[in-house]
């Protein structure tokens, strides 16, 4: 059965009570992998490698995408490699919907799941002010965060990569605990 999981960095509030909603359905219906504690997102890919195509960007998404790859892949053993023949894609555009990100999965969580990643040019330019480039790059990142299992919002005081109100143009990539989650997951 294929299962479709979208995951949503929304600017408003309103629409995160239906997600998160939306969101517990998922992690009971998807199941398979023990899901070790609340942090953990059951559409994530089951491996911490993955390649990644670029679809339909100019050269500014390029670097921003590139750099969102690279401040992940300094972590030891993560790879987000790019190759035209990846099923994985990594896109930008002007979307109607209020979201900055969105991470897609789709397939079971082994070596035959995909997943997307969709910027929102419109979103970020009406809502970063003078701060574009940082918040095209947390969002990049954050969205990569969801590739690699983790989820939106984790409970912890500490700073995220993944909190909905992380400063966006301070945390444009991994903070230590998510450093620390992945290192748990994987
Ligand atoms: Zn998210």
């Amino acid at each position: 059965m294929e299962t479709h999981i979208r995951k949503i960095e929304s600017s408003r509030k309103r629409f995160l009570s239906k997600i998160v909603a939306i969101m517990c359905v998922l992690a009971f219906t998807i199941g398979g992998a023990s899901a070790a504690n609340a942090d953990y997102f059951a559409g994530g890919m089951p491996s911490k490698k993955n390649s990644v195509k670029y679809v339909g960007i100019n050269s500014t998404y390029v670097n921003q995408f590139n750099n969102a790859r690279f401040r992940w892949n300094a972590l030891s053993g993560v790879t987000f490699g790019k190759s035209n023949s990846a099923k994985n894609t990594m896109t930008a555009a002007r979307y109607s919907s209020s979201w900055y990100g969105l991470y897609t999965s789709k397939g079971p969580r082994n070596n035959s799941r995909t997943f997307t990643i969709q910027v929102n040019v419109r979103s970020l330019q009406a809502a970063s002010g003078g701060n574009m480039s940082k918040w095209i790059a947390s969002t990049s990142a954050h969205e990569l965060g969801h590739a690699l299992s983790l989820k939106d919002n984790p409970n912890t005081s500490k700073s995220s990569l993944m909190k909905h109100s992380r400063n966006r143009s301070t945390a444009i990539g991994p903070q230590s605990y998510d450093v620390s989650e992945v290192k748990r997951i994987y």
